[in-house]
């Protein structure tokens, strides 16, 4: 693969909510943008109501609330080199709709993402996650049918990865990908500190990231040298790995 066309690669991650894509794809993110790569992120809502306590305690508004939470997202997006673009769907609930998977067709369409990384399919703490997932998933599929009505031309097939949710035991999460995350980690802590609202997240992330990084290391073989300070994020594959080599 020549260099130009490493550098075409796009990376696209649908977050139902502002802080999400931080916690669980920012070193993701981080990694793709800092090979050339473009990546994006669809923000389906703000998380102003559900994910925004703080800013409710301290008597903001909705309107302010949400502001506040678009102006933090997208810091932490231009911390990890991503676009953004914010949907305003509303959440607690965000509602599925055929006009917002529409738009996530289009996204697709004009994308053409390599990679897809959304939420898992199952949270039993949180709606709007699952729901993210499923307009997702169902958005690429259409994007896939050459007779849907959108611009551009039909969506390959981009392998879907599910990151890790707050608590995955419970959202039938299993890791089945560990990414080295070692080289932007400091990105990605950047990037969640431009989110004051959610301030108790940043050193859970931060330990997550470590034990994750310890797994990686447990799975990947005692003679690849990785420095002892790795970290890691956790995923699960949806689809099949397509592949002629086994590795
Ligand atoms: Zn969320």
């Amino acid at each position: 693969m020549t260099s130009a066309e490493t550098s075409s690669r796009t990376l696209l991650v649908i977050s139902a909510h502002a802080g999400d894509f931080v916690w669980r794809a920012g070193g993701a993110i981080a990694l793709a943008s800092s090979r050339g790569e473009r990546a994006k992120v669809v923000c389906l809502s703000f998380g102003e109501r559900g994910e925004s306590a703080k800013a409710w305690r301290a008597g903001r508004t909705l309107d302010e609330i949400k502001a506040i939470r678009r102006e933090e997202a997208q810091n932490a997006a231009a911390a990890l080199g991503a676009e953004i673009e914010f949907f305003d769907a509303g959440d607690y609930p965000l509602i599925e709709s055929t006009e917002l998977v529409d738009r996530l067709v289009r996204v697709y369409r004009e994308l053409e993402p390599e990679v897809v990384l959304t939420h898992p399919l199952a949270d039993p703490y949180n709606g709007d996650h699952p729901a993210a997932a499923r307009m997702a998933l169902q958005a690429r599929v259409l994007a896939q049918a050459a007779g849907y009505d959108a611009p551009g031309a039909p969506l390959g097939a981009p392998p879907v990865f599910f990151f890790e949710p707050h608590q995955p035991e419970q959202c039938d999460f299993k890791p089945d990908l560990l990414l080295d995350i070692t080289p932007v980690f400091d990105r990605k802590r950047k990037a969640m500190e431009c989110l004051p609202a959610q301030q108790h997240m940043w050193d859970y992330y931060t330990d997550l990231a470590k034990r994750r990084g310890v797994q990686l290391k447990r799975n990947a073989g005692p003679n690849l040298g990785l420095a002892h300070d790795t970290m890691g994020e956790a995923y699960m594959r949806l689809y099949p790995q397509v592949t002629d080599v086994l590795a």
